[in-house]
């Protein structure tokens, strides 16, 4: 003992001390690593329990992040149900004067239309009907001369939209599948006769009637439903600015615009 504290540096006189005084003396020495001791055992035990927090956090963490899809459920089928489609579609071209200035808008906006067109103009303007195919819009039938198919016999009917078919297909090399009778007035089972599906209307602003921008575009937009075919005509200079705004608008309440191909079959 004596040696051990001599080693230590403690001065120890056996024979005047007795040994609780001696143990006394080393305990002073033992003291900062008896508190060194403590403080290691504190620190793995603070540490352990650190660690056990720590992976159980971690763990919850990931459990969670198991449960939740990347995009929650509810916000997906929102997104899904705020999808709504509209088409707009212009009848009676193609119009020397405005069927490329609504073509120059469509683009700028990245919108497709669908044109039913009328054969004797197709003749008369292929260069605008070869731009509306090759910019991507559906092309269908509006007859020949425009006429009421209803008034006239099946065989002169017949021969309104074979004759307007032809005339679209000299130019575009496709037989259109769409018809839109003029005034909407369909002559029964021509349209099985013919091979081809009759696409009417959801919204008619009346544009060529009323030739106000303002009311065209106020007429369609308070009117229209997901899913609905819009009537308009490229035959007028207020049509094609209406038929702008129109896209602004319903794009900007989530619509997007499709061909009539898209609602018929969807
Ligand atoms: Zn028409």
């Amino acid at each position: 003992m004596t040696g051990f504290a001599a080693y230590i540096g403690i001065e120890i006189v056996e024979d005047q001390e007795p040994s609780y005084i001696i143990m006394k003396k080393l305990h002073k020495f033992f003291i900062p690593i008896e508190l060194f001791l403590l403080f290691v055992i504190v620190c793995r035990y603070m540490e352990d329990r650190l660690m056990d927090k720590l992976t159980h956090v971690t763990a919850e963490y990931f459990k969670e992040q198991e449960k939740a899809p990347l995009v929650p459920v509810n916000a997906k089928a929102a997104e899904q149900e705020e999808v709504k489609k509209v088409a707009l579609t212009f009848d009676d071209g193609p119009n020397a004067c405005y069927t490329e200035e609504l073509l120059d808008g469509l683009a700028v906006k990245e919108v497709k239309a669908t044109f039913f067109l009328i054969g004797k103009k197709v003749d008369e303007s292929p260069e605008i009907v070869k731009r509306i195919f090759e910019e991507g819009h559906l092309i269908g039938n509006h007859s020949y001369d425009h006429v009421n198919l209803n008034e006239m016999s099946e065989e002169k009917a017949c021969e309104q939209i074979h004759k307007t078919n032809e005339a679209i297909k000299n130019v575009t090399g496709m037989i259109p599948e769409y018809l839109r009778p003029p005034f909407g007035s369909f002559k029964k089972n021509l349209d099985s006769d013919m091979n081809m599906i009759e696409v009417l209307w959801d919204v008619d602003p009346r544009d060529w009637s009323v030739k106000n921008t303002g009311k065209v575009v106020n007429r369609v937009v308070t009117n229209v439903q997901d899913g609905d075919i819009i009537l308009l005509h490229d035959e007028y200079a207020t049509s094609v600015a209406a038929a702008m705004e129109i896209i602004d608008i319903l794009k900007s309440q989530g619509y997007e615009f499709v061909t009539v191909d898209e609602l018929i079959f969807e």
